[in-house]
């Protein structure tokens, strides 16, 4: 039997009508069956759909923006299909459900739950659209509902992927159908056991076409982006990249630990296992090489730039005289994960613990909340977190000019430094 490949294909490849008929052309010499395609919601349905659960939950006016979101799918369907294409009935279906979700009222005590069942209509969506397109275009392909395949816990927003459960799923589902024809599922989704919709965190469909393969022991999977593969920096932030024409998997774990944005943080540990390889390619030059991740990587000394923003820096100083020592680490630690919350830089001092975290809602009040009792708390917020791997001959200095330098840190192969624009107010 050939082995399964994955395409994941994000929201940038599939922004508007000539985007989803450049992914038609690169499927057309590609597509067979065994292929499973991977699919994000389009351009910045994501972020669209979250900003109109915030209205609603504030009992704001949503309906515009809801309206702005259906004419921009409804525009990309006129641009592909004629008049009379049941697409149409399909995506105002899709629309009347999202209304009903969008008409329960939305509390912070429910806001988790909520959000997946919201923001899982943007990929639901967007994969109607292409599966009917391809079709269309005589490239016959099987809507598959992800939720069928992803098995997950019910931490809403961040699930965990039951494997056992997804691994039997998928195999028993989609192995009949990829013996004929190739699949189109949603990235980003799941479902847990009591078969409400969940979702992997912002970005996660890298990690669905990651969970899949891994089920299915894939031989591949290619990652289809706006860029020639992965750089050792964001191009839209510093000017002169470079392309690896391989990583480790180790390294690129590591790079995007700490932020980089081209693949998911999760994608890269099943795939590493299964030592499948995950190829990062560029949906505008689809023959060129890219990257390639896998096992046998050759050791690579070109340092790499990674800049996280929207970031906190909170610092927990003891009260009495006593010094930092493992349970003040423990109980910040333990609330920091209760909050679902990952610390990106951690520093120690005699009396006082400092963790950089990403800004989420609600989220800093809560954790202040429930620790201003043991510590006294200060926090700045609207910093940047920059980390730069493969550190050793570089001269840092330029990247922090202009900016204030909040905390500071280095390793053998690690320099990290958190800074703020020195025209930026500070808030607190
Ligand atoms: N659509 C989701 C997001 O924007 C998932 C993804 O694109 O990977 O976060
Ligand atoms: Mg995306």
């Amino acid at each position: 039997m050939t082995k399964t490949i994955i395409f994941k294909f994000g929201g940038a490849s599939i922004k508007d009508a000539d985007s989803i008929k450049n992914l038609t052309e690169i499927l057309r010499n590609r597509l067979r069956n065994r292929i499973v395609l991977v699919v994000s919601a389009m351009g910045k349905t994501t972020n669209t759909l979250e900003n109109l659960i915030r209205l609603r939950m504030k009992n704001l006016e949503y309906s515009k923006e809801c309206t702005i979101l259906k004419n921009f799918h409804l525009e990309i369907c006129q641009q592909l299909f004629p008049k009379d294409h049941p697409v149409f009935p399909r995506i105002d279906n899709l629309f009347s459900q999202l209304q009903n979700q969008l008409q329960t009222s939305i509390t912070p005590s429910n806001y988790d739950e909520s959000y997946d069942r919201i923001v899982s209509f943007g990929e639901l969506i967007s994969t109607r659209i292409i599966a009917e397109y391809l079709c269309s275009q005589d490239l016959v392909v099987v809507w598959q509902d992800a939720r069928e395949l992803i098995q997950t816990s019910s931490d809403f927003r961040f699930a965990k992927v039951d494997w056992e459960k997804t691994r039997k799923q998928s195999k028993r589902i989609l192995n009949p159908i990829l013996d004929q024809f190739p699949v189109i599922t949603q990235g980003f989704i799941g479902r847990e056991a009591k078969c409400q919709t969940t979702t992997l965190g912002r970005e996660g469909s890298d990690f669905s076409a990651a969970i899949l393969a891994s089920s299915l022991d894939a031989a591949s999977v290619t990652i289809w982006k706006d860029v020639p593969g992965v750089l050792n920096a964001d191009p839209k932030i510093f000017p002169e990249t470079q392309k690896f024409d391989e990583l480790g998997y180790k390294e690129a774990a590591e790079m995007t630990y700490f932020g980089a944005s081209v693949i998911h943080p999760k994608t890269i540990k099943p795939l590493a296992n299964k030592g499948i390889p995950l190829f990062v390619k560029s949906f505008l030059n689809p023959d060129a090489g890219g990257t390639k991740i896998h096992g046998q990587a050759s050791n690579q000394e070109v340092p790499a730039f990674i800049l996280k923003k929207d970031q906190i820096l909170i610092t927990f100083k003891v009260t009495d005289f006593t010094f930092i020592d493992e349970g003040h680490i423990h109980q910040i630690y333990d609330r920091l994960k209760a909050l679902k919350l990952r610390v990106n830089m951690l520093q120690l001092s005699a009396i006082s613990v400092s963790v950089v975290i990403d800004d989420e809602l609600f989220k800093l009040e809560r954790l202040l909340n429930q620790l201003k009792n043991d510590f006294e708390i200060r926090f700045n917020s609207g910093l940047e977190l920059l980390t730069i791997l493969n550190y050793k001959k570089i001269d840092s200095e330029p990247l922090l000019e202009g900016y204030d330098l909040l905390l500071e840190q280095t390793t053998r192969n690690t320099f990290q430094a958190v800074r703020r624009k020195i025209e930026d107010q500070e808030k607190v």
